[in-house]
């Protein structure tokens, strides 16, 4: 086993661990990422994950997302496999299919906390066996019900941020933001799992090991969409190959590399998550 400082970030040469291609590879090689995201008001939050899957360099990325974001989330990302549910309409094969499909599935970005969102998290949660990276309003699911949250698996990423992190645990936002380190790993700990804390230092734990402080990133990322484009990145790892901890620090550690590069371009203040996204192939060039 790795041994680990009690604290420690990335650095440049950290990159190296980006999983290599191979010249006799196909699309099945890179990870089958499902995305379970958006809704009727929020086709956005689908768009970035999957896009930033992506470029990632995963070879298949598949969305499921109400039907009111087909044509939209198809002409933004044709690239992308499309499945859609209506409301009160889940039942039949389709979700198991989709579900057993994928080598990684991303579920919560801008899924809202309807009955149909609860019911997609309880199926992913209770069936799946690959790694899980669960985020927003799938976080904020669980914060009030938690006993959705009693798992035997090994492999679920939770990537709150500071407020969805303060749902989760009921304590106040100041509270967390002071001990950001401690309430992240004893949080992981005790619900076993991986936990990206997001702020302007995020910080990936497992609870017992050493724990990442990531030093990427900068203010212009403080901006709608670029949660969301952390989850694509990570699942991207995920889909060729990293551990569920490396992918989660690796990830965190290129999603703010790419808010660098972007900024770097075309200045921190204004900047896009689509700009983000773009610029995760510069950092991985
Ligand atoms: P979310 O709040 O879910 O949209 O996620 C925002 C993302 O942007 C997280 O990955 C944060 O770490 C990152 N971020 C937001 N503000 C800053 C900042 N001031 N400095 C560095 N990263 C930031
Ligand atoms: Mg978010």
């Amino acid at each position: 086993e790795e041994e680990f400082p009690k604290v420690y970030s990335y650095t440049i040469e950290d990159l190296a661990k980006i999983p290599k291609r191979n010249p006799y590879s196909n699309k099945g090689t890179y990870g089958k990422i499902l995305v379970i995201a958006g809704s009727k008001n929020m086709s956005g939050a689908a768009y970035f994950s999957a896009k930033a899957a992506y470029r990632m360099g995963v070879g298949l990325v598949r969305i499921v997302t109400p039907e009111e974001n087909r044509q939209i989330i198809q002409s933004l990302l044709p690239e992308a496999i499309v499945t859609t549910y209506q409301k009160k309409q889940l039942d039949g094969d389709w979700l198991m299919d989709a579900i057993n499909w994928a080598s990684v599935i991303v579920i919560g970005p801008g899924m809202g906390g309807s009955e149909e969102a609860h019911y997609l998290l309880s199926k992913v949660l209770s069936i799946s066996e690959v790694p899980l990276v669960i985020d927003a309003d799938a976080i904020n699911i669980l914060a009030k019900e938690p006993g959705l949250l009693q798992h035997n698996k090994q492999n679920i990423i939770l990537t709150p941020h500071i407020g969805e992190m303060s749902r989760l645990t009921d304590k106040p936002i100041s509270e967390i933001a002071e001990n950001i380190i401690e309430v992240a790993e004893r949080f992981a700990k005790e619900k076993k799992l991986t936990c990206v804390l997001k702020d302007a230092r995020t910080i990936v734990t497992e609870g017992n090991r050493g724990t990442y402080v990531n030093t990427s990133g900068n203010d212009g990322m403080a901006t709608g969409g670029t949660g969301d484009v952390l989850t694509g990145v990570i699942a991207g790892l995920l889909g060729q190959g990293l551990s569920v901890v490396e992918a989660a620090r690796l990830g965190v550690y290129i999603h703010g590399l790419a808010g660098d590069a972007a900024a770097a371009k075309k200045g921190a203040y204004g900047l896009l998550a689509d700009d983000v996204c773009e610029a995760i192939n510069d950092v991985v060039k």
